[in-house]
């Protein structure tokens, strides 16, 4: 795995190209986020290698027995990603299974699965043995319902959504396997009157403009303090104006098109709907007059809490935001935690206590006040309809394994 790290990034630009080519991600932040932070997930995971041990049992002072548990790799793992960080999401799947002691079958996105079969390349002139990662593109309704269901398969592990996290489920019914789902969310962002605003804005702003807004626990719906919000709203905005929308080939590219035509008709149709209901628009809310899947980043606000644009991921580069609703911490947390998602939740604030309270009240997998940053170390994944299980740390070594009691006699 240390080998693999270091071939990844000695082929930095290659795979940053490939990733700008299938995702139309703009190649400087695939280069400087995706492909290092693949090349450290490795690096990470092959520091869990050897360190996954078992307990060992007292019990209550009886000495006539000696237990312990194993943790025992789980078996063969099929490992599915999505088309919005390909390559990022199998480092997350294949270190852990590999440290596990797994092997893996890994079914890349039709959309994107060029820098994984790259990937599988560079694996083999690392030296893995033949057999431990195998990749097998496809589409999801053939290849990855067919991992799903095989009954040589022991364990899945998905990104996706929701809805295609529910079919999985189904289809792992057969023989029961171990499914660890990341799915979508519909993370809100609380901005309270005590924010740091001058790292607030452009902050909230790169959470829902990276990658175009193709980023499943983007910070999608924004709670402002009323007094707030022209502040916050109009610099987001300048930010949305300021992103520089291009080939994503380019290094310059700071905006790439969406994925699909698909996802575009998707996201325009969201926006509209949200506009038609009544939403104001303070930038955005339209395609781009350019070849190629470009929708401009948009800043909505008043959008009608029974709207999709509010309740659905959108998956587009749109921010929606309302003011906080009257009262206390309470009533906050309810209002952020409406919904069937909880993946992601973020709060600004310079209130040590209210940020706990808030982190405590939230129901999501991750709770990121003022910005901190995460690493490899960080358990990721979902409460609610959000996914099943968590990846990163230690939590997704763990998910790759079996615990195995023995008891003896003495
Ligand atoms: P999907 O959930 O359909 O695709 C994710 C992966 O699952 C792909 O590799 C896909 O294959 C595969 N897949 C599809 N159907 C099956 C199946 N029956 N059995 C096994 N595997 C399957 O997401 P979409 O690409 O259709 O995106 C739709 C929406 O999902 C987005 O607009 C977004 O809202 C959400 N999404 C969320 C993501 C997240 O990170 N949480 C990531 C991507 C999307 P293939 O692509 O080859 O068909």
């Amino acid at each position: 795995m240390w080998r693999l790290a270091d071939l990844i990034e000695e082929h930095a630009d290659e795979l940053a190209l490939l990733e700008a080519l299938d995702v139309g991600k703009p190649f400087t932040a695939a280069r400087q986020g995706d492909i290092l932070d693949t090349a450290d997930r490795f690096r990470y995971f092959a520091g869990w290698v050897g360190k996954v041990s078992g307990q060992t049992m007292d019990h209550a002072g009886e000495h006539d027995r000696h237990a312990y548990t194993v943790r025992e790799a789980v078996g063969v793992a099929a490992l599915i990603t999505a088309w919005n960080f390909p390559l990022f999401q199998a480092a997350n799947k294949i270190g852990p299974a590999l440290a596990a002691g797994c092997t893996v079958v890994i079914k890349p996105p039709e959309l994107a699965p060029l820098s994984t079969i790259r990937l599988a390349q560079l694996a083999q002139k690392a030296g893995f043995p033949p057999g431990v990662i195998n990749v097998l593109p496809g589409s999801g309704a053939v290849a990855g319902a067919a991992l799903a269901s095989h009954a040589g398969v022991d364990k899945v592990s998905f990104t996706g959504s929701t809805g295609t996290g529910r079919r999985i489920l189904e289809a792992a019914g057969g023989n029961l396997k171990r499914v660890t789902l990341e799915l979508g969310g519909k993370s809100p962002v609380i901005l309270l009157e005590d924010a740091d605003l001058k790292k607030a804005i452009p902050a909230v702003a790169r959470s829902i403009f990276l990658n175009a807004g193709q980023v499943c626990s983007a910070g999608t719906r924004l709670y402002v303090a009323a007094a707030m919000e022209r502040e916050v709203l109009s610099g987001i905005a300048a930010y949305a104006e300021s992103l520089v929308a291009g080939d994503a080939a380019s290094p310059s590219t700071t905006l790439g098109p969406l994925v699909s035509a698909t996802q575009l008709d998707r996201v325009a149709a969201m926006c509209d709907r949200a506009c038609a209901a009544g939403a104001r628009v303070w930038t955005g809310s339209r395609r781009l007059s350019r070849r190629g899947h470009f929708f401009a980043p948009t800043v909505l606000s008043q959008v009608d809490p029974k709207q999709q644009a509010w309740t659905e991921e959108i998956f587009g580069p749109v921010l929606c935001a309302n003011v906080l609703p009257e009262g206390g911490l309470e009533e906050i947390a309810n209002a952020a935690n409406e919904g069937p998602y909880g993946l992601a939740a973020y709060v600004w604030t310079s209130d040590a206590g209210r940020a706990h309270s808030l982190a405590r009240a939230l129901k999501a997998g991750l709770v990121v006040v003022n910005g901190g940053r995460r690493d490899a170390s960080v358990p990721n994944g979902g409460f609610k309809q959000s996914g099943w299980g968590r990846e990163h740390g230690l939590e997704a070594v763990a998910s790759f394994t079996e615990v195995k009691s023995v008891v003896l006699g003495l």
